[in-house]
């Protein structure tokens, strides 16, 4: 076992000793700045709601264990978790769909969830005012983590297991050696360590700095009150039914007023994130006091009243009970906020034996020790973690201003009922392509993705619209899927399928990989061969040792020792840089470089059955079938301007990926466009993108596919090169998974009534049961059709009928043959 030191002994710290404990790892201290007894941390005042429902899957999952483990943890007949279940009520008409959707995000992932009338809330909960409630959404399983209790008894059972906990010890410096980290520096000397853990919650930041790791949080304090108490709680702390828990009524979520709600036995306790966001910065917070109190802690700063004006006047409306009682007691409490909302878990690239768990609400807490822990004793989480990875964030994305405005900005959205193509206000344009100035000059309508801005249409198509052919003619949308989307993009697909059109492609990351190692580092990390000859393309896969999909690249071989790597996230830069540094280490001889060239270049998809002629108009080149085959490439002049010219389409049709390094975009963009003219050519944007993507079959990882799928079941088996004789990342194992039943299969849905889109996370029923979930969904332009891929048991057959669950109606579904678009791939090869 490896020597861990744990920096924190808050609800993360204590949970990751314990799930390390578990799995037979003995060498373990933690470290912990305040008091064992009371740290002095966020959980030592948390409330512990425990809402566990999310838009995301692997959020909903961390909190369903969370909620699994403190009912298992217990002492003298007293548990770490009061399961009084969750209500979130609606006062307002778009809350009360809101909660349709939630309670479709529920079933998808598995939560029992039940959308009640106004009169069961008040059955539920009689204090609520009846004139207010419109419904509510009713989750049994939700309820009240003990956080301080489950960290006393954690520590308690760790002790014994043989875990070491240092109180009263700030960890003021990590030791490295090289690239490692040896141990931590404390007052009392240096504790060595193989692996440091830095579960400092809100003091993330000053600990990454230890070691020069960005932490991208902030730590913002967030007001709590509890009132005096309240008549019609009387005699509720003598209830031993309630088994010293101080609660017995569902927790409770006023999210259009930014409040929720608890019992604390004859009091209440309301939660506001109503009032302005309060940054604070934890270095200014001082050393932990030798004496932690309830009162006196560094984590709890003084209530600001007037702040909690606004709550106290909304609270007394929605609780009448409550006009009897005062506040008499509040405080504004720190935790963390991240530019995402997503926690902070993971390793930086450039350091080994260096680890954090931050940001991390008391309802992820479990959940993320245990990734954490099955990572660091196994390499892998059974819960895909990607959207909590520190390595997530572009480097624009950690510089403290943009944490900070962006931190801010999710604390005051975070109960607002948010669209899944909702972008940012500010900070924007903070990476634009080359064709920049000419997108905005054709009305491009843009959304961001880290931190680029990319164009979902073009208004100079809408004339387009009208000229449309009868089949394709866009049908209305309900107003939910309407947001942030224009019938042009109807008109840009036409185009594409039916003349000629150029995307954007610039914010794809792009990666080169290069040096004498470059072949061996790909060859050891992808499921296909690399050893193919200079000018191919390659589709293939990054496993991981369990044989399920770390991501899905293309890999383009430039030269011998050269490739470009068209891939997902920066979490794909960080796994390859860092590979690709052990890989140096271990033979010198065979180092290889790793460097993210996305913005230093740019990428034109130019896509149709056009896009020959349009070429021909400014290149020599031969473009024939023959002269540049699909998959391969060549570098190559375009009207004067350096390119590499790929022959590859996400949308299914004819054509080429066009890239230069960014000086020249904008020339090029411009030449393409004047030869293009002559063939119909049009700008068009990403959202008739996705829909030719996914009605070609194409799929996107992330949405479609994560670390909890093999590739048998995504339907990417063909990225698998299966006479490949050198050994891969994953072999062994996917040797393993090819001789075993598919449980599960990700298939395309056509909808029925040809009209009723979907936007991905429903939930799908078969037979009338939950099954499974849509992944990516669009109007498919050229079937005439709304598609939607979905996750679904092996065995349900092509052509059998299911229903897709949309704001609490049932939508009729086909369960279809691939590919929707173009099967025989003539479109693509013309
Ligand atoms: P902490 O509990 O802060 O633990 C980190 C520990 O690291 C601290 O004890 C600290 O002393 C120690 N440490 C830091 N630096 C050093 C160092 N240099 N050396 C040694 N030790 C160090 N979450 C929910 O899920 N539900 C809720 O209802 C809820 N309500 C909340 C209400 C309020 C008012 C607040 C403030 C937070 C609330 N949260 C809630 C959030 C939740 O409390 C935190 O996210 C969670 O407790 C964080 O746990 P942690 O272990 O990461 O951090």
């Amino acid at each position: 076992s490896q020597r861990v030191v744990i920096i924190g002994a808050g609800i993360v710290g204590t949970n990751l000793a314990d799930e390390l404990v578990s799995r037979g790892w003995s060498d373990i201290t933690v470290v912990e700045q305040g008091p064992l007894h009371m740290p002095g941390g966020s959980t030592s005042h948390a409330p512990g709601l425990v809402f566990q429902t999310n838009t995301s899957k692997t959020m909903t999952h961390l909190a369903r264990y969370t909620v699994e483990k403190l009912l298992s943890i217990e002492q003298d007949g007293k548990k770490c978790f009061n399961q009084v279940g969750g209500l979130e009520i609606a006062t307002t008409p778009a809350r009360l769909e809101d909660l349709k959707r939630k309670h479709g995000y529920a079933t998808s992932w598995g939560i029992e969830a039940r959308l009640v009338s106004a009169e069961e809330c008040f059955a539920r909960y009689p204090h609520l005012n009846r004139e207010m409630v419109l419904g509510g959404l009713h989750i049994p399983s939700d309820g009240l983590a003990l956080a301080a209790r489950a960290t006393q008894l954690l520590i308690k059972r760790t002790t014994k297991a043989g875990v070491r906990y240092l109180g009263h010890t700030p960890v003021t410096g990590i030791e490295r050696a090289g690239r490692r980290v040896t141990g931590v520096t404390t007052p009392g000397g240096i504790i060595p360590a193989d692996i440091v853990v830095s579960c400092a919650g809100f003091w993330g930041v000053e600990l990454g700095a230890m070691v020069g790791v960005k932490i991208p949080l902030l730590p913002l304090a967030h007001q709590y009150a509890k009132t005096t108490a309240v008549p019609a709680l009387a005699g509720r702390s003598l209830n031993s039914a309630i088994n010293g828990m101080n609660a017995e009524l569902p927790i409770l979520r006023h999210q259009d007023q930014d409040l929720y709600y608890r019992e604390h036995g004859e009091q209440y306790g309301i939660g506001y994130y109503g009032h302005r966001p309060m940054p604070v910065v934890a270095s200014s917070l001082g050393l932990t006091p030798q004496h932690v109190d309830d009162k006196n802690m560094p984590s709890r700063l003084d209530f600001t009243t007037e702040d909690f004006d606004p709550a106290w006047q909304e609270t007394k409306k929605l609780l009448p009970v409550l006009r009897q009682t005062e506040i008499a007691d509040g405080f504004n409490g720190v935790f963390s906020f991240t530019p995402d909302g997503g926690p902070i878990v993971g390793q930086p690239s450039h350091l080994d034996g260096f680890y954090v768990a931050e940001a991390v609400w008391v309802t992820h807490s479990a959940g993320v020790a245990r990734a954490l822990a099955q990572i660091l004793t196994t390499g892998h989480s059974e819960i895909d973690i990607s959207e909590c990875e520190l390595s997530r964030f572009e480097e624009i994305q950690t510089n403290p201003d943009y944490v900070s405005e962006t931190s801010q900005q999710n604390f005051v959205e975070i109960y607002d009922i948010l669209h899944p193509l909702q972008p940012r206000i500010s900070p924007r344009a903070l990476r634009v392509s080359p064709f920049y100035a000419r997108q905005q000059a054709l009305g491009a309508f843009f959304l961001e993705t880290g931190g680029w801005e990319r164009p979902w249409w073009y208004e100079a198509n809408r004339d387009l619209v009208k000229a449309l052919p009868p089949s394709w003619q866009p049908v209305d949308r309900d107003a939910w899927s309407a947001q942030f989307h224009s019938p042009i993009s109807a008109a840009e697909a036409w185009k594409t399928r039916n003349a000629v059109a150029m995307f954007d492609m610039t914010a794809f990351h792009r990666f080169e990989v290069s040096g004498p190692g470059a072949v061996r580092l790909l060859q050891r990390l992808t499921t296909s061969d690399m050893t193919t000859k200079v000018g191919s393309v390659t589709y293939t896969l990054l496993l991981n040792d369990h044989g399920t999909i770390r991501s899905d690249i293309f890999t383009h071989r430039l030269g011998e020792d050269v490739f470009q790597i068209g891939a997902n996230t920066a979490t794909d830069l960080a796994y390859l840089e860092r590979e690709a540094r052990v890989q140096g280490q271990n033979t010198p001889g065979e180092w290889v470089q790793v460097r993210d060239i996305t913005g230093s270049t740019c990428c034109i998809g130019l896509w149709g059955p056009r896009a020959r002629e349009v070429l021909r108009g400014i290149t020599t080149e031969d473009l024939s079938n023959k002269g540049l085959p699909y998959f391969s490439l060549k570098n190559t002049i375009l009207a004067g301007i350096p390119v590499t010219l790929i022959r590859k389409s996400y949308v299914g049709e004819l054509g080429w990926e066009i890239q230069t390094s960014a000086e020249y975009g904008q020339r090029l963009w411009d030449r393409i466009w004047q030869a293009g003219q002559l063939h119909g050519l049009i700008a068009a944007g990403r959202s008739a993108f996705n829909s030719m993507r996914i009605e070609k079959g194409y799929r996107t990882y992330g949405s479609d596919m994560s670390t909890e799928h093999n590739p048998f079941e995504v339907g990417v088996a063909h990225a698998v090169d299966v006479s490949k004789v050198d050994d891969f990342v994953g072999k062994a194992a996917l040797q393993r998974i090819s001789t075993q039943p598919l449980a599960r299969r990700l298939r395309p849905l056509t909808v029925d009534d040809g009209r009723s889109v979907v936007l991905g996370k429903e939930p799908v029923f078969y037979n009338g049961r939950a099954a499974g979930y849509v992944t990516s969904a669009a109007f498919g332009y050229s079937i005439g059709k709304p598609v939607a891929y979905a996750w679904l048991p092996a065995s349900v057959r092509d052509g059998e009928g299911v229903d897709i669950e949309y704001f609490g109606k049932k939508i009729r579904a086909t369960v279809a043959a691939e590919s929707l678009y173009d099967p025989e791939m003539s479109s693509l090869v013309q």
